[in-house]
Order: structure tokens, then sequence, then C-alpha cells
């Protein structure tokens, strides 16, 4: 078959399947090499030692698929319909959860999508073979994806599309076919700096440059100790990722709301009270958490991630009750986040008793 036919009939299967959009690049990398080395050699991966192991292969997928030839990346759209993500992050007893992680672990929705396009690039073109990658396989799917020209990487390191803006994820089908290559996508951000601005605990070093130590992303849910104090503020009910840099961007005014229910929220996680979630015993969020991107976190970092969401709430009798109660009961670390959360609402609670004296006596 002519290459110009297999690359048409392979993006009208992705789409069918029910990839948001796809794009086809050659095996290069391109430009995103230098910003990999940049971003390692300034250590700015914290205890994601994998980025740095896993460099050779991030630089050539070859060395993951010696016969690859052309890489076809695809994104999904996650985010739910009536989504409110401004309101729910000014709603401080409420729990912030990334909105990538509210449903199915989504590596096995878009694993499931690229086996089926796998199979179909195969019984189209017999002897081929293929390797799908999605975000734990060590592919630099921003930069293939930017290649293809289904989005550019923004100021804040993510794909964006102007059409679609960037609450998306992506996989990539790599293949020893030789396909139509589409052309680069071109950069949109201009002067625009709002990301870089409005992120919580200023992990953005610079334009394009995330310092992930910093990231409320990596804090918690990569970082398995403790939370550094001077970030624990800035976290206020975001138990589990940040979504701030993309709610900013303005390009996301044109952001699509996903067609999968895969992707809907799990045990009404989109809007969950925070307290509500520490009850959770650890069989509790075993059972809730199975098959979803959150367990991810493991049950410390759950709790950890919970007690600073309500350190960070108004005074609350009932949330200084069930911290009390479970302090002690838990590993040393989320003992400490519990016992800093108690603290802050401690504070809080003299201050009002302050504040109401004041207005008593005046
Ligand atoms: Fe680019 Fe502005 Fe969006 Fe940041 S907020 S990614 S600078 S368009």
């Amino acid at each position: 078959m002519k290459k110009k036919k297999l690359t048409a009939l392979i993006k009208a299967k992705a789409l069918t399947i029910g990839f948001s959009a796809v794009g086809i690049s050659n095996a290069n990398p391109g430009k995103e090499l230098g910003h990999l080395a940049e971003w390692l050699d300034n250590g700015y991966e914290g205890d994601m030692s994998y980025m740095k192991k896993n460099s050779p292969l991030l630089r050539d997928p070859k060395l993951l698929m010696p016969e690859v030839k052309s890489i076809i990346s695809v994104r999904i759209n996650y985010l739910n319909d009536n989504d409110d993500l401004k309101k729910l992050l000014g709603s401080p007893k409420k729990a912030y959860i990334a909105r990538y992680a509210l449903g199915r672990d989504y590596h096995k929705i878009l694993r499931g999508k690229l086996k089926s396009l796998s199979q179909y690039v195969k019984q189209i073109s017999e002897d081929q073979v293929t390797r799908s990658a999605v975000d734990s396989t060590p592919v630099l799917e921003k930069a293939f994806a930017e290649r293809s020209g289904i989005g550019w990487i923004g100021k804040n390191t993510n794909l964006i599309d102007s059409k679609s803006g960037s609450f998306f994820l992506l996989g990539e089908l790599l293949t020893s076919i030789e396909l139509d290559y589409d052309q680069e996508a071109t950069n949109h951000c201009g002067t625009c700096r709002k990301c870089l601005d409005v992120c919580p605990t200023d992990a953005f070093v610079g334009p394009y440059q995330l310092d992930a130590r910093k990231c409320i992303s990596y804090l918690t849910i990569e970082n398995k100790s403790e939370i550094p104090l001077r970030y624990r503020d800035a976290i206020g009910n975001r138990i589990f990722g940040c979504d701030d840099c993309q709610i900013y961007c303005p390009w996301n005014k044109f952001a699509k709301s996903h067609k999968d229910d895969d992707f809907s929220p799990r045990h009404h996680l989109d809007q969950r009270d925070l307290i509500d979630l520490f009850k959770w015993s650890y069989q509790e969020w075993s059972e809730k958490t199975l098959g979803s991107a959150v367990r991810r976190a493991g049950y410390d970092g759950w709790k950890r991630n919970l007690a600073i969401g309500l350190g960070n709430a108004p005074y609350d009798k009932e949330a200084i009750a069930i911290l009390k109660s479970q302090s002690g009961q838990h590993s040393a670390m989320v003992n400490e986040h519990i016992q800093w959360a108690i603290g802050k609402l401690d504070l809080r609670s003299i201050e009002k008793l302050n504040i109401i004296n004041k207005s008593s006596s005046s």
C-alpha cells in the first residue's frame, strides 16, 4: 500500500478508536534533546532518578525499538463537563485532585486504545513491528507530539493546542513503517506568562523550565517523604497533583471534555470534602483507588497530602477531632504532617477567639 494511503488509514482509525487528535513524525526528538540535557544537568528531576537512568532511551527511540521509523502521536481529552476548577480551588474544605486522575488509570485507557491501533497497523501492513508508549515508557512524548503537529510545548512545559487547550493525555505508537510526516506545530505563547506567574510554589525557573522539586504534582505524588514546610501553605487543598498552570492558561478556554466514560470521576473524587477522604481507612483507600492513578501517591502520601489540606482549611472542630484521633497511628512521616495540621488549626482557633473577644469588648 502506498505511504499516503497508509498514513490516511492509520489516522482515520486513531480517531475512530477515540483519540482526540493524531499526528506523525520521524523518530528524532529534535530540539527537546537540548532541553532534556539542561534539565537533568540542573537536577530539576529531583528523586525521579529514572529520568537520568533512562536518558539514553529518551534521547534515541531506536534503543527502545531498533526498527522504528515513524512515531504516531495521539492525544485524548480528559476534562469533565461542568468542571469549575477555579471554584474548587477556592473551596478550602474540598479536595482538589488533578483532573486526569479522577477516573480509571489513564495508563490503562491509553494502552487499550494503542493496542487497538497497533493491531490495525499490523493488519493493514503485514510484518510490521510496533511498540506502544504511554508516559511510563521512556519516550520524549511532548517532543514527538510537537513535531507531529498536535500541539506546541508551552512555557508551562505542557503540550497546548489552539483549538483544544491542554487538558489531554499523550500516547505514542512506534512503528517500523515509513509514513508521511506532519508539519511541526508552531508556538503561540507569545508574550503571555500567566502560567509562570500563577504557579503556587514558583516552580518555573523561567519559561519552559520547570524545577520538578518545587512542583506540587511532584511534591504530592512522586515525592515519598515529607513535604518541606516552605511549600505546605501554598499547596492549599491540592491533595494529588496540581492543574494551576493549565487552569489559568488562556488557551484552555478552548479545552474539550472527554467522550470516554473511563475518565468520569470515581467515588465523586471531583467534589469530595477533605475530611471525608481523610477518614478512609487503608482498606477503604485500597478498594476505592484500585485501577486509579491516585494510587500512585500510596496510602502514606494520600494521608500526608490530606493532612496538609486539612491544615490549610478553615478552623473546624470535626477536623481537629479526627486529626487528633489519628495522631500517632501512622508512619512517622504521616504523623508529622498530622501534627503540623493540628498546630495550624489550633492557631486558627486562637485567632478566631481573639477576634470574638475583641469584637465583644468594643
Ligand atoms: Fe503559554 Fe500563557 Fe499558556 Fe503559559 S499560560 S503556556 S505562557 S499561553
